[in-house]
């Protein structure tokens, strides 16, 4: 074997000079037949990859998944059987609108992406630390993404494209509330909870489903920064939460998650007094309580970002036996969207990569070829099927869970039942306290003041729709008129 230490060409070959190039004379100029040279410089060149069009700023670490609660009346996952068993996992964790470079602390919703190398495939938890979502249809997506971002023409942030927006998207208030309370700045990612944000669908042995929702609880405790903490940051600590977990991790002090779901019966959703459905809503507690499932634990650092971190690609279509899909119409966008952005970003066989490979359940299926297959590509297997070659067969048992449709075809909204306001409204006054809500006053304040006076006052008045006093004091610290709904108090 050669010496491990030997510099070589990507070909393997010994190098024997890595600081000069060849050249005519001293003076040069440089040959074409320094391959060296010119591998190095082709290499560098292509050393970037497309950066993801959201949540492209993130942190990673591996761990486990171990059940601490019986919950197979429930479900039959593999990785839910037994009370005590473990399952590998890697996490990324992100924010959302900033470039690959920017600030750690900014407010944003942060990314909580979760896969689990079961032995029934790979379970991606694709969520945030936020339960719900400032839009429910995939279509508006894009357009919303675009107004978090920058202006088209002076490629600044704009907070007149970030309020025009909302404030023509009501169903919005209850996310914004989260993400301008100090929750939108969580102190690093170890001290935030995650949730699945959607609904999904546990399915039992005997094949009965249940609705259900995800939340990792932080055993850390929840810690939040106020803006000026999280802008002082931005400034002198931009990679703040990604050094933390980093440093954390190998310091031994793993943080950990504890999972609980809240699960709903299945007839429920036909009745309940709105769409459990809605992602920009929540189910209350006090219907759902929460239930134990798990813990999971962060406990190994990546060896390499770029090949771990950056090219780990997270779908909520990777589920498995036991959990399905729900009709959450930004769950079936998801479901295309996600493979589809790293189909762009990393090619058709991401899969193949090692953080991404279903290493508990390799696959075994007829997709060949393409640029990268580059783990034998199915060697000298059959690759269609039917065939009488004793190739791999599908199973009996059914993986999806047999949902009753209703309805016409057509481009429906959700049903409104005045409750796109009511949760907003109950953090605000029954959850938050007193200095949250000053602070969230305060947040709202200080960005919202940077979007044009007509805007304001439209935003303001959904504020007052979710609860009269929240409009009325953003009103004030705008210097604004109250809206007349709130004057009365
Ligand atoms: P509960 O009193 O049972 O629960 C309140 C929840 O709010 C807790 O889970 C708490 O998380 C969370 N919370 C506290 N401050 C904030 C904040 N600034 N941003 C986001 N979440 C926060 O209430 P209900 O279930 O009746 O719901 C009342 C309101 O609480 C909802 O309208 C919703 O806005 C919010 N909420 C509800 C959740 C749910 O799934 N029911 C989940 C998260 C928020 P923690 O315990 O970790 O501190």
């Amino acid at each position: 074997m050669p010496d491990k230490k030997r510099l070589t060409t990507a070909n393997g070959a010994p190098v024997d000079n890595n600081q000069n190039s060849l050249t005519s004379g001293k003076r040069g100029p440089v040959l074409m037949q320094d391959f060296h040279l010119l591998e190095k410089l082709a290499h560098f060149d292509r050393e970037r990859i497309p950066e993801r069009v959201v949540h492209a700023k993130g942190a990673g670490a591996y761990g486990y998944f171990e059940v601490t609660n019986d919950v197979t009346k429930y479900t039959k996952a593999a990785f839910l059987s037994k009370v005590g068993k473990k399952t590998d996992l890697f996490v990324r964790f992100s924010t959302v609108g900033g470039e690959k470079g920017s600030a750690d602390t900014e407010r944003d919703p942060r990314g909580f992406a979760v896969k689990l190398y079961t032995e029934d495939g790979n379970y991606d938890i694709v969520g945030n630390n936020t339960p719900v979502f400032f839009i429910r249809d995939p279509l508006k997506f894009p357009d919303f993404i675009h107004t978090q971002k920058r202006n088209p023409q002076t490629n600044t942030k704009d907070a007149n494209m970030f309020w025009d927006f909302l404030s023509l998207v009501p169903e919005s208030v209850h996310q914004v509330t989260i993400l301008f309370s100090d929750r939108g700045t969580p102190d690093g990612y170890r001290h935030m909870n995650g949730y699945g944000s959607h609904t999904f669908m546990w399915v039992n042995a005997a094949g009965k489903g249940h609705w259900i929702k995800y939340h990792f609880k932080t055993d850390q405790g929840n810690k939040t920064m106020t803006r000026q903490q999280a802008g002082k940051l931005a400034g002198e600590d931009p990679d703040y939460a990604t050094r933390d977990l980093f440093n954390a991790i190998q310091d031994g002090h793993y943080p950990s998650w504890t999972l609980k779901v809240q699960v709903m019966p299945f007839e429920d959703a036909e009745k309940y007094r709105f769409d459990p459905f809605d992602v920009t809503k929540v189910w209350p507690h006090a219907d759902y309580p929460l239930i134990e499932v798990g813990k999971m634990v962060l406990n190994r650092n990546p060896e390499n970002y770029v090949a771990e971190v950056e090219q780990a690609a997270f779908s909520p279509g990777n589920i498995v036996p036991g959990i399905d899909f729900s009709p959450d119409k930004m769950l079936q966008g998801r479901i295309f969207s996600y493979g589809d952005t790293h189909r762009h970003r990393l090619g058709g066989n991401y899969q193949q990569i090692p953080v991404n490979y279903a290493k508990a359940s390799p696959p075994q299926n007829n997709q060949r070829d393409g640029f990268m297959a580059v783990l034998g590509n199915g060697g000298s297997a059959a690759n269609y099927e039917p065939n009488s070659v004793n190739g791999p067969k599908q199973t009996d048992d059914p993986n999806s869970y047999p949902l009753p449709l209703q309805g016409v075809v057509a481009r429906t909204e959700y049903g409104h039942e005045n409750s796109d306001f009511e949760q907003a409204g109950a953090l605000f006054s029954k959850v938050m306290t007193d200095e949250e809500r000053d602070h969230l006053v305060g947040n709202i304040v200080a960005h919202l003041g940077n979007a044009k006076r007509e805007l304001q006052e439209r935003q303001v008045a959904i504020f007052a729709k979710a609860h009269p006093d929240y409009g009325r004091r953003v009103a004030e610290g705008l210097g604004i008129a109250v809206p007349k709904s709130t004057m009365a108090d």
